[in-house]
């Protein structure tokens, strides 16, 4: 019999059930709300956490309270053999639900070999629906393969999730189109607020559309907004449905409505660290005991160091807030 270990939970209380783990921090677009337009260099494979090392992290871990794993980046898809990964973290029998975060760029070709290996849910970033705005928004092309990623996707058993991030000055004409885009393929479409994770450090306040911001405008196009009941409590995101159509469309809200209270998240970085939050300051370095063959019990004692020392919330709105070193895609989103 295996042995199980205490849950992960930090000192205000909160149970830690989910982990993203971050795969890579290479990506093929550019994102200006993530990453720089040019990069001194990505992580080389050396220094990526092994596909064995972390499932001997989600193994150990399991033993104590997680359940459910995201795995993100960078763009995850880009790290080669994923499947792999999946299939190693689906025989890890207390994990329930194991989704993914992608831009879809390279969808289209694995979204199958994703699911058979046992990926449960697909979460596709979608920003906007014109090529004009994606090239100045990503500064690449190719919103036509998201797109395709996005209805591959559909064709799998799995579940899809949109999710959209809206910039002032660049993508908030794009609300309406989402929206509608995401109705007319019954899918769930959630909008995140930028948060300051930028590479290039120019968030602002100004660039922010609050998700009360955007209710606004879709209630303009759709009429009025119904709110849904939460399913699940350490759900980020609130949602709607609008009067007289099916289907619904999300809000997280971490800028103006902070979530910290529900958080349940702790993340496992490319290169092997333990991050309690995004926005925290400390790191612990798991891929090192992973290499000297720790044990579980070491692997979790590790994991409750980081969630112990973790902050009631992001302090995003606090005077003396600084961003963190690392940008979105380094951390994994
Ligand atoms: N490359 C994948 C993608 O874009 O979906 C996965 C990694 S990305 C970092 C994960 C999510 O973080 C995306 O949905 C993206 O929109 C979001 N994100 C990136 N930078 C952000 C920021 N500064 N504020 C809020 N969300 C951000
Ligand atoms: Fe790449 Fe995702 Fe960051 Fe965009 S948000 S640059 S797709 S990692």
């Amino acid at each position: 019999m295996n042995p199980t270990f205490s849950p992960l939970v930090d000192s205000f209380g909160r149970l830690h059930q989910s982990l993203r783990i971050s795969v890579t921090d290479a990506c093929n677009i550019r994102c200006r709300y993530c990453m720089p337009e040019q990069v001194a260099g990505f992580l080389p494979q050396h220094r990526l956490m092994s596909f064995e090392h972390v499932a001997r992290v989600v193994d150990a871990l399991a033993r104590s309270s997680i359940r459910k794993l995201r795995i993100t980046g960078g763009e995850p898809l880009m790290r080669p053999r994923l499947p792999n990964l999946v299939s190693l973290l689906r025989s890890i029998p207390q994990i329930e639900k194991i989704a993914i975060t992608t831009n879809g760029m390279m969808l289209a070709d694995c979204a199958n070999d994703l699911v058979d290996a046992g990926l449960t849910h697909i979460n596709i970033s979608l920003d906007t629906l014109s090529e004009e705005t994606f090239r100045r928004l990503t500064r690449r092309e190719g919103v036509d393969r998201v797109i395709a990623g996005i209805d591959a996707a559909i064709q799998t058993k799995a579940a899809i999730r949109l999710n959209a991030l809206v910039m002032r000055d660049i993508n908030l004409e794009d609300c309406v189109p989402l929206v509608e885009f995401a109705l007319n393929r019954g899918l769930v479409l959630r909008f995140i607020e930028f948060m300051p994770l930028d590479a290039d450090r120019l968030w602002s306040r100004q660039q922010v559309v609050t998700g009360s911001e955007l209710r606004e405008r879709l209630s303009k196009r759709f009429g009025p907004m119904h709110l849904v009941e939460r399913s699940d409590s350490s759900q980020p995101s609130t949602d709607y449905r609008f009067e007289g159509h099916a289907g619904t469309v999300g809000f997280i809200d971490p800028v103006s409505k902070p979530f910290c209270d529900q958080c349940d998240r702790l993340r496992l970085t490319a290169d092997g660290k333990f991050r309690n939050c995004l926005f925290g300051k400390e790191e612990w370095d798991v891929r090192s005991l992973c290499e000297e063959n720790a044990s579980c019990e070491q692997i979790v004692a590790l994991a409750l160091q980081s969630v112990r020392a973790k902050y009631a919330s992001h302090g995003i709105s606090d005077s003396q807030f600084k961003q963190p070193e690392r940008a979105m895609y380094q951390i994994g989103g």
